[in-house]
């Protein structure tokens, strides 16, 4: 007898070819749910409909239509076992060897503007769920589809095996089957939790995995981790929209460090800017009247540590920027675009990886950390800095250029791994210490960087100065204005310093740390 194909989908794209092959190559007798036959029927295509096939019709407006133990047991039945074929035989059911399904589009109905709790709830599949786990259940006996992007791949495993799915193939297909199921019901579940209580928080839809994995990276942060990235939440954002120009494959660490850049450079959207950044860290960043300036002003600062960095841009590529960035070895290179002839000029660094992100802004509404035993979800740090809500506590007040580079210096501070201490002029990084375990010596580190610039230079801390010691270091090389949070225990004995060493300082009263 013609084995038998069960075909009930909401996404008919690939239906017919895959229907057509069924019939004529393999000849597979159809059985389809009440839409999916009409359109098989219309193209032509012999199909008995479920509802004739168990004498059973569909009901309550399509809340059951394939609900029928003809069917289940048509999929359930082991083949191998005497007493389940007796049972299919005593009932007049036929194994099932093939079921195609697709689900109620859900999250597409949840996503409509203006959608109901009950259209939405309508948009549950129930049915179709059932077969797909029902047929992954029984994989062993024969193959389930869930995505029109396999009927290919399943017609080139009949054609390749002698008009048989292998078990490895069914397999694989039962593994997606239950990522494609589970991925549904959490859809529902996140729905349904935010609808009845917006503020309880399961974990944000970002951090639920699509089950879809973007790429196995070579290795994580050091070649025996493994590792690979994922898209979080249903819809492509961030990254994963991003064009690849040119380069080597992209690593774990690249796109960490790739991240941090993109979450610096979004500072500062009102002029063209530049970061270069080392294991997260920027060495280097700067604002410039044009992007190639931003670019050398944040190269100069710091030529050595620039080698091997990612470089962050806010403006396309143009020649004279692609010219720049192809003097040093780079890893990196992300801009919101790339003119034609810039891209020529790159081209000749043939392994530098090349990204471009059109919007660059599009960041996580939140961030996530790994502990044992859970997770750690905050809300990612994008505060909008205005500088007319910081508080001048010396006596000397700031010069509204002061309190530019000031406003530049404590948005780069914000970027940097604590304890952070930046040090600027004239719009541009001169001297950053990042991750020390005592803030006097993130000072010590940014000023001995800078060296002689750091004469009437500016001065950022991430965090309060515990002791005056910071303050007085930093007028000792010459720094004349600190912008930091403030809130210390002992703020008063570092404002009575800088007002006698004559610096102005002021307050945040936000803070910045980065771990
Ligand atoms: P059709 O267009 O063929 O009428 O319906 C196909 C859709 O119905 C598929 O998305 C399938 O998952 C779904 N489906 C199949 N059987 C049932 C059922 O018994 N109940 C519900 N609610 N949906 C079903």
């Amino acid at each position: 007898m013609a084995r038998l194909a069960l075909l009930s989908t909401s996404n008919k794209s690939g239906l017919i070819d895959l229907a057509r092959s069924l019939v004529e190559e393999f000849e597979f007798d159809i059985i389809s749910s009440g839409g999916t036959a009409t359109a098989l029927k219309e193209a032509g295509i012999p199909v008995t409909k479920v509802a004739e096939y168990t004498g059973s019709p569909e009901i309550l407006g399509g809340r059951v239509k394939t609900l029928h133990p003809r069917i289940h047991g048509g999929i359930l039945a082991r083949r191998d076992v005497p007493e389940d074929l007796a049972d299919l035989t005593a009932n007049q059911i036929r194994a099932i060897d093939l079921v195609v399904v697709n689900l109620y589009p859900f999250e597409e109905t949840i996503s409509k503007p203006g959608v109901t709790l009950a259209d939405a709830i309508e948009q549950i599949d129930i049915g179709g769920p059932a077969m797909l786990r029902a047929s992954a259940k029984n994989h062993a006996h024969l193959t389930v589809l869930c995505d029109p992007e396999q009927y290919n791949t399943y017609l080139k495993e009949l054609r390749e095996n002698g008009g048989e799915a292998s078990l490895e193939f069914r397999q694989r297909c039962a593994l997606e089957t239950f990522k494609h199921t589970a991925n549904y019901d959490r859809a529902i579940a996140n729905y349904l939790s935010s609808s009845q209580s917006p503020e309880a928080s399961s974990l944000p839809d970002q951090f639920n995995l699509s089950g879809k994995e973007l790429q196995t990276l070579r290795y994580g942060e050091n070649p025996h981790q493994a590792a690979s990235w994922y898209q979080s939440g249903s819809t492509p954002t961030g990254w994963t929209t991003s064009t690849i120009l040119q380069g080597k494959e992209l690593s774990y660490n690249n796109l960490v460090d790739l991240e941090a850049a993109r979450r610096l450079i979004v500072e500062f959207p009102d002029t063209p800017a530049a970061a270069i950044l080392k294991h997260t860290n920027p060495c280097g960043t700067a604002l410039g009247t044009t992007i190639s300036e931003a670019y050398q002003k944040a190269f100069d600062t710091d030529s050595v540590s620039a080698f091997g960095g990612i470089v962050a841009l806010n403006r396309p590529i143009d020649a004279a920027t692609a010219t720049a960035l192809t003097q040093t070895f780079l890893e990196c290179i992300v801009a919101p675009g790339c003119e034609p002839e810039a891209e020529q000029i790159i081209k000749k660094k043939a392994k530098v990886r090349v990204l471009i992100l059109p919007d660059l802004t599009q960041g996580p509404p939140q961030t996530v950390k790994v502990i044992a035993g859970g997770l750690l979800v905050q809300d990612s740090d994008n505060i909008v800095e205005e500088t007319s809500k910081w508080r001048v506590v010396t006596e000397k007040q700031p010069t509204a250029q002061e309190l530019e580079e000031l406003l530049f210096a404590w948005k780069v501070a914000k970027h940097v791994k604590s304890n952070a201490i930046v040090v600027t002029r004239d719009r541009t990084t001169i001297g950053v210490g990042a991750g020390q375990m005592n803030r006097v010596g993130s000072v010590k580190l940014a000023l001995e960087q800078a060296g002689e610039k750091s004469k009437g230079a500016i001065l950022a801390s991430d965090g309060f100065f515990p002791f005056d010691d910071s303050v007085k270091t930093a007028a000792e090389a010459g720094i004349i204005a600190i912008v930091q949070p403030g809130g210390s225990m002992r703020d008063r004995d570092s404002i009575e310093a800088a007002n006698q060493l004559g610096i102005t300082m002021v307050f945040t009263d936000i803070r910045h740390f980065l771990h």
